[in-house]
């Protein structure tokens, strides 16, 4: 039990009374000289303070410890703590106010040129390696992807791919090809020989 006695200014007793898990304190005034203390007295004075106690919402559990009103509200599910936010919740705040976001007259001005210079209209695609990313970044200034991305589907073309996209994917198409081609041969040679050694080779 976490009840203690402290000196009171007057001469009497302070009697405080911790709560076990927020160290919250309840002062009870004894109007009593600490001399005239006997046990007869004292045991009086606890059931007082335990009536007191109660009466204020403290809650006595496992015999010894003590809880104040908050912390058994809390225990009982009635107040809990108040949840940490989630990161998760911040990056939802952060993208929802760059959503909110617009680009200036000029912001939106230097992407129109930037998409003219780098966009093809005919391939519906990026020339070069360019993105919507790389257009914000050339247009500096805070200027977010999404909004070269919104621009660009409406004014230019639906895709955000590229020369670079496409070239890449010509290449894995050649390789592809060429593996497939030269696998045919080894099978060929392989039957080849296989065929030269007889059955026992089907083994192999
Ligand atoms: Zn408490």
């Amino acid at each position: 039990m976490t009840m203690r006695g402290v000196k009171w200014h007057s001469g009497g007793m302070r009697v405080l009374l911790t709560c076990d898990e927020c160290c919250a304190e309840l002062p009870f005034d004894v109007q009593k000289k600490a001399g005239a203390f006997n046990g007869r007295a004292a045991f009086t004075v606890s059931k007082a303070f335990g009536r007191f106690a109660r009466s204020k919402g403290w809650v006595q559990f496992d015999g010894t410890k003590h809880l104040c009103p908050r912390c058994t509200r809390r225990r009982h599910g009635a107040d809990p703590k108040p949840k940490p936010i989630e990161e998760k919740t911040m990056v939802q705040k952060t993208e929802a106010k760059q959503a909110l976001r617009q680009p200036s007259q000029e912001q939106r001005g230097d992407i129109i040129e930037m998409l003219v210079l780098t966009y093809d209209r005919k391939a519906k695609r990026y020339k070069g390696a360019d993105t919507d990313k790389t257009v914000a970044e050339a247009v500096g200034t805070w200027c977010l992807p999404g909004w070269v991305t919104e621009i660009r589907e409406r004014d230019f073309g639906p895709t955000s791919g590229n020369e670079e996209i496409e070239a890449i994917r010509a290449e894995i198409a050649a390789v592809q090809a060429d593996c497939a081609e030269r696998a045919a041969v080894l099978g060929k040679r392989l039957d080849a020989v296989c065929a030269a050694i007889g059955p026992r080779a089907a083994r192999i």
